[in-house]
């Protein structure tokens, strides 16, 4: 069985700890890697070597910096296929997905091939007399960032690009359920031009993170993943002095009017809330249509596509719709919420509990599922179920539908269908939440623009990629300077004294 390892100062190195976990083939439920989960002394021992290259590295200049983000680029892009392969052997995700996966990563290395631009900083000519004033970015030294398994290429991506063009050096914690293509991204960074030691991928558990949340050296923490590990991982990186932002679950819900065009709102239901198994945060996991005649038409328009839905392995081609969920746990637990919807009095539409596929009876697929009915006291309703499974929670105004969205804790991402302009902006402007289509169902922003949630969806003041990011990777210094030469009595610029 193959043995992964951490990325350390440019090589490939063995786990020391003895402990590994599982990395899973999610089609046929096989164990097919080890990973390595470091201890307190290996993270510690990679932060210090990634603080001595931070040192040249930080002063190298930003636009350098920038030509390896171009090389990265071209090398991501070369090796598309090889990186999607991978990504789908240990997530499950289809090719096509996780070519897209890639795809939103790469993006924000080419948002980044810019770092000079963004990090050139402010002045001021003549604040007062022979004064002036500028403004710079510096780099924080030693950065850190801990990702899901649910994106491993975008998302670890998303923070190593802004981290490191910054001039900081980065250790990146990735998921252990999927760590193959985090060092393959390590790996095509040396080749790019990075020095040794600026980025180091070290696999982990807790352990790993607790050192990191610990470990002096290290000045930003930057996490997605779940809300109770967010909110952990916010409070002791804070208490320890630390510059935290933590992305965390979800629950987005997509307000369907009554004068929306049904099909498309229909289509777009079942791209976002079955898509990559229901695995992202920003899937759609509840529709509210408004009126029940919405409501009836919109079902009616729904199970005959969730029917047709083809679930199976990335490797029958692009036919498939969506894969297996990641591991035997979160199939249990789907199909435990499930369950409970049914016992709590949702009525189950479509039912994918006896899914099976030939030929792969031990993979994690889970059928698709849609359940009407659904009521705000539910299981279902409240808990992130991060599988395929759509609710349908039924509201008879657009105020009751607005509050749905708005009372929920999550506030990551939300969408509205509706012909009604005035109805679309009044949701723009209501809503709790930090992310908002309008018939658009996942409203990623692009790269250029900044990603995070509201409420118990993020932690922190500052965004993923776009502007934010390079405020988050850096510390502003603001310097007055004065020449008394330059000053003539009576506070004038004198312009001979410059001679
Ligand atoms: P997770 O919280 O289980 O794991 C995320 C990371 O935290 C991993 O690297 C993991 O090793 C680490 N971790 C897990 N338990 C820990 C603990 N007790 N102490 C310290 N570290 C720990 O999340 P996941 O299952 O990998 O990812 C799915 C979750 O991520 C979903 O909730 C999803 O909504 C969320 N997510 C959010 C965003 C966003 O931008 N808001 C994006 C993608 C995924």
């Amino acid at each position: 069985m193959q043995e992964l390892t951490h990325w350390i100062n440019g090589k490939h190195v063995k786990g020391t700890s003895g402990r590994f976990a599982d990395v899973y083939n999610p089609a046929t439920g096989e164990v097919q890697a080890k990973v390595p989960l470091a201890t307190k002394a290996e993270l510690d021992a990679a932060v210090a070597d990634a603080a001595k290259a931070q040192v040249a590295w930080g002063a190298t200049n930003p636009q350098k910096r920038g030509r390896v983000m171009m090389a990265m680029v071209g090398l991501i892009n070369r090796d598309m296929d090889k990186l999607a392969e991978a990504l789908s052997r240990e997530h499950g995700k289809t090719i096509p997905d996780a070519k897209g996966d890639v795809q939103r990563g790469l993006e924000v290395i080419e948002f980044c091939i810019n770092a000079a631009q963004m990090l050139k900083g402010e002045f001021t000519d003549s604040a007062g007399p022979g004064i002036d004033m500028y403004s710079m970015r510096q780099p924080l030294g030693v950065a850190a960032g801990i990702t899901p398994f649910n994106f491993p290429a975008m998302i670890p991506l998303w923070k190593m690009g802004p981290a490191l063009s910054c001039g900081n050096a980065f250790i990146l914690k990735p998921s252990e359920r999927d760590p193959s293509v985090p060092l393959m991204l390590a790996e095509l960074f040396k080749e790019a031009g990075l020095p040794d030691g600026v980025l180091q991928v070290v696999n982990g558990d807790k352990e790993s993170v607790d050192a990191i949340l610990d470990n002096e050296t290290v000045q930003a923490v930057g996490f997605v993943g779940s809300t109770p590990i967010a909110q952990y991982i916010y409070g002791r990186g804070c208490t320890n002095g630390k510059r935290v932002q933590c992305f965390g679950g979800a629950k987005n819900h997509m307000i369907i009017m009554p004068d929306a065009d049904l099909d498309q709102a229909a289509d777009a239901l079942v791209g976002a809330g079955f898509g990559a198994a229901g695995e992202r945060c920003m899937a759609i996991s509840v529709a509210v249509p408004v009126g029940d005649k919405t409501a009836d038409a919109l079902i009616e328009k729904l199970v005959p596509r969730i029917e047709k839905l083809k679930v199976g392995p990335y490797t029958a081609g692009n036919d498939v719709d969506y894969g297996p969920v990641v591991t035997g746990a979160a199939k249990a637990n789907i199909l435990r919420l499930v369950e409970s919807g049914v016992a709590q009095g949702a009525k189950l539409v479509v039912d994918g509990r006896g899914f099976k596929l030939q030929g792969y009876e031990n993979g994690y697929f889970v059928g698709p599922h849609l359940f009407d009915n659904v009521t705000r006291d539910m299981d279902i309703y409240k808990t992130e179920i991060f599988g395929p499974v759509l609710s349908t929670v039924r509201a008879q105004s657009y105020e009751e539908a607005l509050s749905y969205a708005m009372d929920h804790e999550y506030g990551n991402g939300t969408a509205i269908f509706t012909r009604d302009g005035d109805t679309a902006r009044d949701f723009a402007n209501r809503i709790n939440i930090g992310m908002v289509g309008i018939n658009v169902p996942i409203p990623v922003p692009l790269a250029y623009h900044t990603f995070g949630g509201w409420k118990k969806s993020g932690f922190g003041d500052l965004n993923q990629h776009g502007p934010d990011a390079f405020r988050f990777y850096t510390r502003t210094k603001t310097i007055t300077t004065r020449w008394p030469s330059g000053i003539k009595e009576g506070g004038e610029f004198n312009f001979k004294a410059m001679d």
